[in-house]
């Protein structure tokens, strides 16, 4: 067997985040109010969020901006759009967000059944740039920790993926080999060119099977392929 170590990425991977997020946010919505000021839907409010969201990680992860600027800023500029200026109210979705959002518990199709299976045969760990307030209750409330050795946050390590310096730090500290391991992750600029950067295998989880000409290891459109492979 080639492999020993198995690294996930934890965020659109494992744990659903479209779903997840929304789901949250359209409580955020309606418990705040949102509508009866001047937000015309939830639906436009989340097209608006998840814009600012998108802009304000990209910024997030070359490390331009801080996390506490990111939590409360991508609220501020949703709100913004509907002309509601309100730092108050944008600090509290901020702070909602954070509370709530990891207590969803959607995962991708067939998660479970790989992760039991994955888990009989290798060592599994987690290679996240998400909040360690966020992603230690997440791993909790969808009764995933059991399944990692290993949970390396970018925040705790010091550097986000794709940085060369977290895949190696991961490696190390589980007492493993890069030829020994595989990475598997829904982002090919930060999981996958990543873990390739420093010569680890990859699986590329790429269920909208957005084009691409990078030379990978391996590609899926769906997690129960990972079972055919390993
Ligand atoms: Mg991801």
């Amino acid at each position: 067997m080639k492999y020993k170590d198995i690294f996930f990425d934890l965020d659109r991977t494992i744990w659903d985040f479209e779903k997840n997020s929304l789901n949250c946010l359209q409580d955020i919505y309606e418990e705040n109010a949102l509508i009866n000021k001047s937000v015309s839907s939830f639906d436009v409010f989340f097209k608006i969020y998840k814009n600012y969201n998108k802009i304000l990680w990209d910024a997030y992860r070359k490390d331009e901006i801080k996390k506490e600027f990111l939590r409360v800023e991508r609220f501020r500029l949703t709100l913004q759009h509907f002309h509601i200026y309100d730092d108050l109210l944008a600090n509290k979705l901020g702070d909602d967000y954070i509370d709530k959002s990891p207590l969803q518990t959607a995962l991708f199709p067939h998660s479970i059944d790989v992760l039991d299976y994955l888990f009989q045969k290798y060592t599994l760990h987690i290679i996240t740039n998400g909040f360690k307030e966020v992603q230690y209750v997440k791993l909790q409330n969808s009764k995933l920790r059991k399944y990692f050795k290993n949970i390396f946050i970018s925040e705790e390590v010091g550097v986000k993926k794709p940085h060369p310096k977290i895949f190696e730090y991961a490696v190390g500290k589980s007492n493993t080999k890069i030829e020994t391991s595989i990475m598997i992750g829904d982002d090919l600029a930060v999981d996958i060119l990543g873990a390739r950067n420093v010569g680890m295998d990859q699986i590329y989880f790429n269920p909208q099977q957005k084009e691409h000409s990078e030379k990978i290891t391996y590609e899926i459109a769906s997690l129960d392929e990972i079972m055919r492979i390993l």
